[in-house]
């Protein structure tokens, strides 16, 4: 399995946008097999679409420079499925090389730039999404400044209060679960789950046979969240777009990814 595009189903799986660089199916070396994976920041300046550096290299280092680019708002773009030039001489728990990892730059200026809310839940589902479909754990994601005493990346503060240079056990915890917690908690999912599929009549529910069903259905699938907010609103007569207008705007940013 040389070219990992299959990895696009596992990143929409986690409720990402994603985007591509044309020619991504096929760029980077067929020696490619990651088992974990390095994250960075670019040291860039603002950008929308990933800048031709990232792509093509640069005059001493033939590009791709990463897998993944990742916007500012959590855009995650495909730049290539194969092998890219990003972690350089270094290591993380056994693995080596750059056709162990796999790599994403993140959007941010490196000089204290604050890390958006969606764009570090992005990174943790997008590295949550290269777990899952490579089979390792968050264990074996690792800032490049732990890959290589050389680099400090990424670096900065996060709007939550959180930083990269002292709160990667943190970033594992997130990855580890999927992402950043949606504001609604557990209970209140599960509370939507049963009215909703009492409306609808479900003996399963009625009875209690099927709570717990319920319950991890509404934890795992945000699709589902979005389609019980909708359904609570339309039983209760109220038109959806005002229900969703009340969200808290994180849970409400995190809702409109869904497609
Ligand atoms: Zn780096």
């Amino acid at each position: 399995m040389p070219y990992h595009r299959g990895v696009v189903e596992a990143l929409r799986d986690h409720g990402l946008t994603v985007g591509f660089c044309p020619g991504w199916e096929t760029r980077g070396s067929s020696s490619f097999d990651p088992k974990g994976h390095v994250v960075h920041h670019d040291a860039g300046s603002p950008w929308t679409t990933p800048p031709g550096l990232l792509i093509a290299g640069r005059s001493d280092l033939p590009g791709p420079l990463c897998n993944f680019a990742l916007a500012r708002d959590g855009t995650v773009w495909m730049v290539a499925a194969g092998r890219a030039n990003h972690a350089g001489t270094g290591s993380w728990k056994g693995l080596v090389g750059n056709s162990s990892v796999w790599g994403t730059e993140a959007n941010n200026t490196g000089t204290g730039q604050t890390w958006p809310d969606v764009q570090v839940d992005a990174y943790a589902r997008l590295c949550a999404a290269t777990c899952d479909y490579s089979g390792f754990t968050a264990e074996m994601v690792c800032r490049h400044a732990e890959w290589t005493t050389r680099k400090i990346d990424p670096a900065g503060p996060w709007a939550d209060g959180h930083d990269w240079s002292r709160d990667m056990s943190h970033f594992r915890a997130l990855v580890a679960q999927g992402g950043t917690d949606l504001p609604l908690n557990d209970a209140d999912l599960f509370s939507i789950g049963v009215i909703v599929k009492r409306s609808l009549d479900d003996a399963d529910v009625a009875t209690g046979a099927d709570l717990d069903a319920v319950k991890a259905e509404v934890r795992a699938d945000r699709r589902m969240t979005l389609d019980l907010v909708d359904a609570v609103a339309r039983a209760a007569g109220v038109d959806p777009a005002k229900v969703r207008a009340l969200l808290k705007p994180d849970t409400r940013a995190a809702l409109d990814k869904v497609d």
